[in-house]
């Protein structure tokens, strides 16, 4: 056997097609703030990836590039404003933010309305008690995967490999919403190898190259990395053994054109969700 290769790179020109189409038709578009402290590479690579995606969608799209040492006030100051300007549906902030500043108080002065990738404290509860908000995109952006693919998480046991709060922890959360029986592993779980073999779905978000080998995998796993990592001849990909995991999986996202794209149309669809839930139609 080897798996079907879910194709998110289509899956996110799709989605990103239905929302451009719903935004032609709106008589105010929609529009998205980014908001960079300091000068991480990476993050300025998302950020074009950001405004080229808004563009094709026809959203409203600005960066805020704040200096790697701003003041904490300074930088709510920025979110306060962006809480306030109509024009502006959508903040999204690049985290973790430099060490001196507070990442939580920052989450907090996201307008909840305006909190596309659910970083707010209230939307994070939203998530938790399954009441309808934002999502926050990557995990989001897993479910339509699965979707797409007519997976079905009801009774299936999952395992999430990490249990950060951006990625492991809404991951395992909306699985369960999703009726799956979920394990989530970290770095202090006793057993790894059995917990991933155990899993119908196995969704792996750790960041480390080769960590998810052949045999980890149950015959027939539909296997989803989320990661982004490189291997030792600096190419993308993720925390599972290509090689190794395709003949075993049933149904594998690759790394790239897996996660990742559909992340980002997801931030898109969010960015829309917010502009009419502030009347813009
Ligand atoms: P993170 O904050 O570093 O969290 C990694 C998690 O994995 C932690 O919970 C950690 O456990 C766990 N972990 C690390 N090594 C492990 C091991 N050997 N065994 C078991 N668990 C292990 O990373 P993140 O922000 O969640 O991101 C995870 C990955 O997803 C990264 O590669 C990132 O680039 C990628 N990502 C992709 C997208 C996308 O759109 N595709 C979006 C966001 C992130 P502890 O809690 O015990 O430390």
């Amino acid at each position: 056997m080897s798996a079907v290769l879910m194709d998110g790179k289509g899956l996110s020109a799709r989605i990103k097609e239905q929302v451009r189409a719903q935004v032609e038709k709106m008589s105010r578009r929609p529009g998205l703030a980014m908001v960079l402290v300091g000068e991480d590479p990476a993050a300025q690579v998302y950020e074009a990836g950001k405004r080229k995606d808004c563009k094709q969608c026809g959203i409203y799209y600005e960066t805020y590039r704040l200096p790697g040492d701003v003041n904490q006030e300074e930088l709510v100051e920025v979110v306060q404003l962006l809480n306030q300007r109509e024009d502006i549906d959508g903040i999204l902030i690049q985290f973790p933010l430099p060490e001196h500043l507070d990442d939580r108080a920052v989450q907090l002065a996201i307008r909840p309305d305006k909190d596309v990738d659910c970083v707010n404290p209230s939307n994070v509860g939203d998530l938790i008690l399954g009441v309808d908000s934002f999502r926050p995109c990557t995990p989001a952006g897993v479910m339509r995967l699965l979707k797409e693919y007519d997976i079905d998480p009801t009774g299936k046991r999952c395992t999430v490999v990490g249990r950060s709060n951006i990625v492991g922890k809404p991951q395992a959360m909306l699985m369960l919403l999703s009726d799956a029986t979920v394990t989530v592993c970290h770095t202090k779980t006793a057993n790894l190898k059995e917990e991933c073999l155990r899993a119908d779905i196995l969704i792996t978000a750790a960041g480390k190259t080769g960590l998810i080998t052949g045999d980890m995998v149950k015959e027939g796993a539909v296997v989803v990395d989320i990661a982004i990592n490189r291997d030792d001849q600096g190419k993308l990909c993720g925390d599972a053994v290509f090689d190794q995991v395709t003949p075993k999986a049933s149904y594998l996202t690759p790394v790239p054109g897996g996660v990742g794209p559909v992340t980002r149309a997801i931030l898109m669809e969010n960015t829309l969700c917010a502009a009419r839930r502030h009347g813009k139609g």
